[in-house]
């Protein structure tokens, strides 16, 4: 297989390209400045994909990610870029060999990426292999110094990445401008941290021995991330891998494929040396396959759906790798009686919402007291009423679209599956007017465990609303799914906020809050929900092995 790069002639005075190595034995060729055109396979490793840039100094990522406008595909399916000096790139794989990707707002094709498989996954586990002892050698302050400037050129193109996460996601483009600065905190957090990855020295149990823990990074690291934060899920992984002296070969969700690559330009831009960041699309049972089974790899970090991260934890078992697994969740979001409603409302709204309803730490179930129920139902689909469903790139568009087809049904499908067994539809309940993947943001009253919408996560803009009687119900309630990723609640008795926080079975408990995610604090689940911590002093510990020194004959 051959993955090619061409330009149209005339244009290539900026002369982005993508191309396809991050090999350490193999480096790009590149067209000379008298060449009209480039139509060369690059590089020797055509399975390994990166994007590399000619004029490193000048050229800008605003190059490469341009709005829906400019972003297209010929009629061999390559994808095209027009770029700033109005000059055409044209990137992807023989049309035989591609991933199509389509606007979910519009339905438009936006390009193409390449299809590829297990050989060329290996193809990346090797390079990352071969990049391993130099870039764990560097000292914590040189891997942050390189790290730092990945950040700095992330948010010098905070616009831009944004623009191409709306256009390949669909996000309203203020809450992708969010991700994009959330996404680089993590490069800055673990470059940081990776300065403070302490060991230790432990009182001996005999007079002439000595004992020392070290902490060395764990080796080459697979990261598997889902669409619905394109970047963040991303840094947040293979952030503090790199951090910690490891390298890594990620694959990203077929849905969004483009912010991956752009963040492996702007790593190329930053100084992290080829091999230790390898980008691979294409067929996710065939790469995931290889990197659960191949040797090499010592460590799997996955975000996805519970089902799949079974999957992948049983493929691991047979090579023992260390697992981080960050899975589906079934969040509570808790009102009771003495709640600030109207600070409830805003933190519903955040947590219901946010992401048009598409992440793992959405509320799924809104339990609320009785003596407050109708009330805060009045303010929450008074709050409701004022979104705004539109393509993510108009100002003022707070609802985006739902992800792909698959995901409309399923909302449709808990809507009716409620509604037929007594619940009503407050506001919302149907396909938005605006056609597509669009849909109403709900809200559902008198929801009951009975109903599927109570035990399977929507993954969509629905906020089903139960009824609970006392702070016992309401502990019971919450607690009754085999999730434990985040959990809510709202109210102002500091006794029962103790005593709440503790019985929640969640490693995440909001209280008087619906946005916890932050770069510093421990991200991760209990329960089936996953294993391990992300962000935050433990995120790193994921990416280390501990080495214990036993120092004989002093
Ligand atoms: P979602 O429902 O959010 O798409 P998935 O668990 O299906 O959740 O997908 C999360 C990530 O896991 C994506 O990158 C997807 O391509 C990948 N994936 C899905 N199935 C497999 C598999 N069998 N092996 C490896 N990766 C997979």
């Amino acid at each position: 297989m051959k993955i090619k790069v061409s330009f149209q002639p005339l244009q290539r005075s900026i002369a982005v390209l993508l191309c396809f190595l991050l090999s350490p034995l193999s480096a790009p060729t590149f067209a000379d400045d008298n060449n009209s055109s480039f139509d060369e396979p690059v590089g020797k490793i055509t399975g390994l994909v990166s994007i590399a840039t000619r004029n490193r100094t000048n050229s800008n990522i605003r190059d490469v990610v341009r709005a829906k406008d400019n972003l297209s595909t010929n009629t061999s399916g390559r994808m095209r870029i027009e770029l700033h000096d109005g000059s055409i790139l044209s990137v992807g794989s023989e049309s035989e060999l591609k991933i199509v990707k389509h606007n979910p707002a519009t339905g438009e094709t936006i390009g193409t990426v390449p299809r590829l498989g297990r050989a060329e996954t290996r193809q990346a586990i090797e390079a990352a292999e071969r990049a391993f002892p130099a870039w764990r050698k560097k000292t914590a302050k040189e891997r942050a110094a390189i790290m730092r400037h990945w950040f700095d050129l992330m948010m010098a193109n905070q616009e831009d990445l944004a623009k191409l996460m709306t256009t390949e996601q669909g996000k309203p483009l203020t809450e992708s401008k969010g991700e994009v600065a959330y996404a680089a905190s993590f490069l800055e957090w673990f470059g940081e941290e990776a300065k403070r990855i302490y060991g230790d020295t432990i009182p001996s149990h005999q007079a002439d021995k000595r004992i020392v823990v070290t902490k060395e990074p764990i080796g080459v690291v697979a990261c598997i991330t889902p669409w619905n934060f394109p970047l963040a899920m991303i840094t947040r992984k293979a952030g503090p891998a790199i951090a910690a002296g490891c390298t890594v070969v990620l694959k990203p969700a077929s849905q969004t494929p483009f912010s991956a690559l752009a963040l492996a330009e702007l790593a190329e831009r930053a100084g992290v040396p080829n091999g230790v960041f390898n980008v691979i699309t294409g067929a996710a049972s065939e790469i995931g396959g290889e990197l659960t089974s191949n040797p090499i790899v010592r460590k799997l970090s996955f975000t996805g759906s519970t089902e799949t991260g079974k999957l992948l934890m049983a493929q691991c078992a047979s090579t023992v790798k260390k697992l981080s697994l960050e899975l589906g969740g079934n969040a509570p979001f808790i009102v009771f009686d003495d709640a600030d409603l109207d600070a409830a409302v805003e933190g519903a709204i955040t947590s219901k919402y946010r992401n048009t309803g598409q992440t793992c730490v959405c509320a799924n179930r809104l339990l609320v007291q009785d003596a407050v129920y109708d009330a805060f139902a009045t303010k929450l689909a008074d709050a409701v009423k004022k979104l705004k469903p539109a393509n993510g790139l108009e100002p003022g568009a707070t609802q985006g679209p739902l992800i792909d087809d698959r995901a409309v049904e399923k909302v449709e499908s808990h809507i009716s599956d409620a509604t037929s067994k007594g619940a009503t539809v407050l506001v919302g309940g149907k396909r938005h007017a605006l056609g597509g993947r669009f849909f109403e943001p709900t809200v559902l009253t008198n929801v009951t465990p009975a109903m599927a919408i109570a035990r399977e996560e929507t993954f969509g803009p629905v906020a089903p609303l139960f009824h609970f009687k006392s702070e016992a119900d309401a502990i019971a309630l919450a607690n009754d799914t085999e999730f434990g990723l985040a959990s809510y609640f709202y109210g102002r008795d500091i006794g029962r906020i103790w005593r709440v926080a503790e019985a929640l079975e969640y490693g995440i408990v909001g209280i008087n809050t619906g946005l916890i995610s932050t770069e510093v604090a421990p991200f991760g689940g209990v329960k089936e929900s996953g294993i391990g911590r992300e962000g935050s002093k433990y995120g790193i510990e994921e990416f280390l092995e501990i080495k214990y020194l036993c120092i004989g004959g002093i």
